[in-house]
């Protein structure tokens, strides 16, 4: 399995519009985030969870030219904005594209999206199938998919494990009783916003703190914002097993 973080920023980019901070303006490539996206390639499979705003130049900079499916963390914007240019594929493979997502996540593709599901529909625009999940295993081409029910302050989000290896990026709460699915990984890639603390993302120190409890081998921060630091700075504060992630990275378990 290789997984790629097509984005590893929060849900304004970094650098962010009209800023002018030390991050923002820094020349180190690890300091550019897109919106948060990983694809993960498993047996010949390849899939995305989330298509945010920038999907098109995500699937462009990484050379992809096959999707599966696409995966659905929760349906804040950041994480849905891009789904219009999943028809580059429909074109490419000559398929609807299979959507997985919890009720509330299709429900809001149908009405954000609804000239899709129009009965008249304009020729060349996306092909969706929907395909609701709940909180109990999935499979997708063969890859079962382990949702983790977490919380991203009042909004239920799903992370996401395959084999050894698990996702969970909006988060500021997962439950004990949603722990025991994080045990023994070999890769955790999980959501640290900044240094403060946040509403609705854990702080830096927070998701230190769920590392310790989960002791995963290797751990990549993502959903950064500007305000963490750079890069190269934060990185020289964390434990060996801990990194930030930045776009790009390639991990293969
Ligand atoms: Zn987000
Ligand atoms: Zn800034
Ligand atoms: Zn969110």
């Amino acid at each position: 399995m290789i997984v790629t973080l097509l984005g590893t920023g929060t849900s304004s980019g970094v650098p962010l519009i009209g800023c002018s901070c030390d991050v923002c303006r820094s020349l180190d490539y690890r300091d550019k985030r897109l919106r948060v996206s990983i694809h993960l390639a498993v047996n010949g499979h390849h899939f995305v969870v989330d298509t945010g705003p920038d999907f098109r130049q995500q699937m462009l900079r990484e050379g992809i030219s096959q999707l599966d499916a696409v995966i659905f963390t929760h349906q804040h914007k950041d994480h849905t904005a891009g789904l219009d240019d999943v028809r580059a594929f429909n074109f490419l493979q000559q398929r609807d594209m299979p959507v997985y997502g919890r009720a509330e996540v299709l429900e809001q593709i149908h009405r954000e999206f609804e000239y899709v599901f129009a009965e008249h529909r304009y020729p060349g625009i996306p092909r969706l199938q929907l395909h609701e999940i709940s909180n109990t295993p999935f499979e997708v081409k063969g890859v079962t998919f382990i949702p983790i029910d977490v919380l991203h302050h009042k909004l239920p989000v799903f992370g996401f494990r395959v084999n050894n290896f698990a996702y969970v990026t909006d988060v500021n709460h997962i439950a004990e009783s949603e722990q025991h699915k994080l045990k023994g990984l070999d890769v955790l890639v999980l959501g640290a916003l900044q240094r403060d603390q946040h509403i609705s993302h854990y702080s830096l120190e927070q998701a230190l703190g769920m590392v310790e409890r989960l002791q995963p081998k290797m751990t990549y921060f993502t959903h950064v914002s500007h305000k963490m630091g750079k890069h190269g700075d934060v990185e020289k504060e964390l434990p060996p097993t801990v990194r930030l992630g930045y776009d790009g990275l390639k991990l293969k378990l």
